[in-house]
């Protein structure tokens, strides 16, 4: 193990780990940046992202996320900072422990340990895929082409004009349907896909108002031209068709938490990591930005937001400590 101590490492290398990268090296405090092994990568929302067109300047990319990161990383790589900027590239972090003296031991895919006294972890979030013939397989050729959606803010818009497929089984799938609704007036069919459906009582009057239909059946087919993107419904068992050129997939998250969870850091009742304005959990050192983050949009802008908000309060207490010494270099009494 190296003995030197990093002032940060950042875990993570999407939106929010990328965004941390650039900050803290620009803020000149030498950083340790971990953005996954090709494992982690794979299991990131940033890495599956097409086209982005809610954020400025995106359009152009065909790798919404990835590619301007990419950019980004290569010109810090490469340029006037590159000294402070340690990109540990295709790693991932296995381990993070707090070390009695202070900071913390982080342990990378490829056993090799470091020492860093602030963490930022942004290991970010993944949605639920359904289940259809007992595999997500079948659903992710169209999810590719973007006619199978997650993100209502980041792709919503594109239900104008269409016949809109939900699926998913609590009320929080109808109010998907219903934002697109009254946004787009699309019609909505929801497919609770052989779960039973957990519906409030606002959510039953929500499908009366709107009309939408409900199937409880089980999806056992796609039907579509999978090399041409276009999809055009579902069969369910019994053998109903349900015709339909676009879906939203309303399942919830699983949130890579186990980094944060492991050194002792809170968590709401869904698993996001809890922090205060300036992303620092309960746990003295330690950072999460990003969609691990609770109470934040799950964006690109607001995991950029989050990722300056931690980088910046690490670079104030390592200002105010030099602050310190020159006063007291100076001897300046303050
Ligand atoms: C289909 C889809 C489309 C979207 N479109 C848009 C859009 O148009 N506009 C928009 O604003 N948002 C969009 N989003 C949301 C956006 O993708 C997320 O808000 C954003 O990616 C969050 O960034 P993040 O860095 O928190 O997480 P992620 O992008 O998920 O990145 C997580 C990172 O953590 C790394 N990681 C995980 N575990 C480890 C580990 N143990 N060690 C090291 N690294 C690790 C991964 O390799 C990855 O680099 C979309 C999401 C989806 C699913």
């Amino acid at each position: 193990m190296e003995d030197r101590i990093y002032p940060i490492a950042i875990i993570g290398g999407g939106s929010a780990g990328t965004m941390a990268a650039l900050r803290a090296v620009l803020n000149n405090d030498e950083t340790l940046f971990f953005p996954g092994s090709g494992k982690d990568k794979k299991k990131s929302r940033g890495f599956w992202v097409r086209k982005v067109e809610n954020v400025p300047g995106h359009l152009g990319y065909k790798r919404g996320i990835e590619d301007p990161n990419k950019e980004s990383l290569d010109w810090l790589a490469s340029g006037e900072f590159k000294e402070k900027f340690h990109w540990k590239k295709g790693r991932g972090i296995t381990s993070v422990v707090k070390r009695p003296t202070g900071g913390f031991e982080l342990t990378d895919t490829k056993g090799e340990m470091y020492i860093a006294r602030f963490v930022i972890i942004a290991t970010g979030v993944m949605d639920i895929q359904p289940h259809i013939d007992e595999s997500i397989q079948p659903i992710l050729p169209y999810a590719n082409v973007q006619v199978v959606d997650y993100c209502i803010r980041c792709d919503g818009h594109h239900t104008l004009g269409k016949h809109v497929t939900v699926i998913g089984h609590t009320s929080d799938s109808v109010w998907v349907g219903a934002l697109l609704k009254e946004r787009y007036d699309c019609p909505v069919h929801i497919l609770t896909n052989g779960s039973n459906p957990e519906f409030d009582e606002t959510t039953k009057k929500l499908i009366q108002a709107w009309n939408f239909k409900v199937s409880t059946e089980k999806i056992v087919n796609v039907i579509g031209k999978e090399k041409e993107g276009i999809l055009e419904g579902y069969e369910l068992e019994g053998g109903e068709k349900i015709e339909t050129n676009f879906s939203f997939i309303s399942l919830g998250m699983i949130v890579y938490n186990e980094l944060a969870k492991s050194l002792g850091v809170e968590v709401d009742d869904r698993g996001f990591s809890i922090t205060d304005a300036k992303g620092q959990t309960n746990v003295e050192g330690v950072y999460a930005a990003g969609d691990l983050r609770a109470g934040l949009k799950k964006q690109i802008y607001t995991a950029w937001d989050s990722a300056v908000d931690s980088a910046d309060h690490i670079n104030g207490i390592l200002r105010r400590e030099k602050r310190k010494k020159a006063f007291e270099d100076a001897g300046v009494k303050i």
